[in-house]
């Protein structure tokens, strides 16, 4: 833990009222250095053990830059982009920004591979603040012009490590 608060580290009101409920009362070390780094627009590469909050490190100064950022996504687009290597790590990503933005009024959704893209086309059909999104799955429908990325301001590598002993290197640079 820090000597931080979220507070101090500039969170705002509708994300700590989040965090009240979900009983974080500090942020954990990654979680201090991140946050303000991120809500002042650097780019960042942060390196923690797993359970460690960095979920919460990127995510929370996502959620608020992107919502006091008034930009409207196109359709088919996403505003910002979170690549992860595995399909159960997309969706615990996306359950915890919900839970964190809970109160904001952001649309994201989940691509992944493995089930139909039905639902996925019909998500992105009017555009979508977070896409969180494993590398096969989004390169397809980004092929099939389902997904647009031409308008994506801000891009998050989750587990890169990991996503490159994977052998996605070559989708992540597409
Ligand atoms: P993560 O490393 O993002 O997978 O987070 C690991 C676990 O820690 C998750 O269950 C989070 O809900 C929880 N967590 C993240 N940040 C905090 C915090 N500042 N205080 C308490 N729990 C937290």
């Amino acid at each position: 833990m820090t000597d931080h608060t979220f507070q101090t580290l500039g969170v705002s009101e509708p994300l700590l009222r989040a965090l009240a409920t979900e009983n974080y009362t500090n942020p954990t070390p990654i979680q201090g250095k991140a946050i303000p780094a991120i809500l002042e627009g650097r780019d960042v590469l942060g390196l923690a053990q797993t359970g460690t909050g960095k979920t919460a490190a990127f995510g929370l100064p996502l959620l608020q830059r992107l919502s006091q950022d008034k930009t409207v996504a196109a359709p088919h687009q996403a505003r910002a982009l979170i690549l992860a290597p595995t399909r159960e790590l997309a969706i615990q990503i996306n359950d915890s920004l919900k839970v964190y933005g809970r109160h904001l009024h952001l649309r994201s959704t989940v691509i992944l591979g493995g089930v139909s893209q039905h639902k996925q086309v019909e998500a992105m059909r009017h555009g979508v603040d977070i896409l969180v999104a494993t590398p096969g799955r989004l390169l397809d429908l980004v092929r099939q012009k389902q997904v647009r990325l031409d308008k994506c301001a801000t891009l998050v590598i989750d587990e890169a490590d990991r996503m490159f002993d994977m052998g996605f290197i070559k989708d992540v640079r597409k």
